[in-house]
């Protein structure tokens, strides 16, 4: 069975109760026993829910892991994950980690002595060289943000294996539809389904997607513990958003191709920066291991007064941290997600003052460019 035809049909589409079409959102937060002998198999919502268990079920489907969590938010997903190892463990991050990332991993799991390095994931020679006898895990996340950098996941997964470390990977930039991790040998996946899984800037989620049974029964220990699950309601917006994944992705990413060609042309363009075209110095690697570029690109405006003129101006695109929705989001790093790193720090990771980030929604391709057109002219 294709990948389309699995989200529809993955067997937990339908409620096994009534035939619903829609998994009903079973808002209860406890269940009555019948038989005091035989407990059900849910009691409290914390430790099971139907209608969550339909979209870990799907999520583990999607990504080809053996069992799925969904948790209040991707940072959740992430922290829940990372609350599997210890004290005195060791974690290689890659360096242009998601900020929350970079945020929990320096400066919060470090209070509970589980250590971090962050490593430039696409130099293997230096994974080699930070791996320490307490490396439990790598964290890896590609394309990253906002640069689009590409890490060569089968190179790292090699390495680590062979240092029995935990592979996980941060898949929210492709979503399962477009890259599968743990078919490439990762142990965990994680995504923030706040994007493209749930598409339609609504709900802020994270869904986790595990190998094996040791690591699934570690990530169910913290979920249940820990607690911090995602609510009935949210997971039917995913279950309902999952649905169309491919059908958006298809066309945001022909978009953000389209976007990305023109681009190139504009003079008020310094540099266009997406995995799907063949300039891109990584995009062998990617399109190995992805099903295409994506629907996230980044671009440098000749100077920082045309970056500027340009997020005044631009009118159909939303202005906004986040993407992955239905509508084309821009964003600026250097004043929104990225202003807390100083100017020099963040020239120094490549993040100029005139990149601004673009997430392809679902309008005709030629109605942005028109924006963009009038957006980036300073006449
Ligand atoms: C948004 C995002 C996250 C965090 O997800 P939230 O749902 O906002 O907590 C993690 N990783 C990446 C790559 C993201 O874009």
């Amino acid at each position: 069975m294709d990948f389309g035809t699995k989200l529809i049909h993955n067997g937990n589409e339908i409620d096994k109760n009534t035939g619903a079409l829609s998994l009903p959102i079973y808002h209860a937060s406890t269940f009555h026993q019948f038989d005091i002998d035989n407990f059900s198999k849910y009691d409290y919502s914390r430790s099971g829910n139907p209608t969550r268990e339909a979209l870990e079920n799907t999520i583990a489907v999607l990504e080809e892991g053996d069992s799925g969590f969904a948790f209040s938010s991707g940072m959740a997903a992430i922290s829940s994950v990372l609350s599997i190892f210890s004290a005195g463990d060791h974690i290689l991050v890659c360096k242009d980690v998601y900020g929350g990332t970079y945020r929990v991993t320096s400066s919060f799991f470090t209070k509970f002595n589980v250590e971090t390095t962050f490593v430039d994931a696409s130099n293997i020679g230096e994974i080699k060289e930070r791996i320490k006898s307490n490396t439990k895990a790598i964290f890896l996340e590609t394309p990253s943000n906002p640069l689009l950098k590409i890490t060569d996941l089968r190179a790292v997964i090699k390495v680590a294996k062979e240092h029995n470390i935990v592979v996980i990977v941060d898949n929210t930039f492709m979503s399962p539809y477009l890259q599968n991790p743990i078919k490439l040998g990762a142990d965990i996946v994680v995504n923030s389904a706040t994007k493209f899984i749930g598409g339609h800037s609504d709900v802020i989620s994270g869904l986790v997607a595990v190998k094996g049974k040791e690591l699934s029964d570690k990530v169910k220990f913290v979920q249940n513990s820990f607690g911090a699950v995602l609510g009935p309601q949210d997971c039917w917006l995913l279950l309902r958003g999952i649905k169309t994944l491919k059908v958006r992705l298809d066309y945001q990413q022909k978009s953000a191709l389209k976007l990305a060609k023109w681009l190139k042309e504009q003079e008020e363009v310094a540099k266009v920066y997406y995995p799907g075209l063949s300039d891109h110095p990584s995009s062998n690697i990617h399109l190995s291991q992805a099903r295409g570029g994506g629907a996230v690109l980044s671009f440098e405006a000749k100077d920082d007064a045309v970056a500027i003129n340009f997020m005044k101006k631009v009118k159909l695109a939303a202005v906004a941290v986040s993407l992955g929705g239905v509508e084309t989001i821009v964003s600026y790093p250097a004043k929104m997600s990225h202003a807390a790193i100083p100017k020099e720090e963040r020239e120094a990771l490549g993040i100029k003052d005139s990149l601004i980030r673009v997430s392809l929604g679902l309008e005709d391709t030629d109605d942005i460019i028109e924006d963009f057109k009038i957006a980036l002219s300073t006449k």
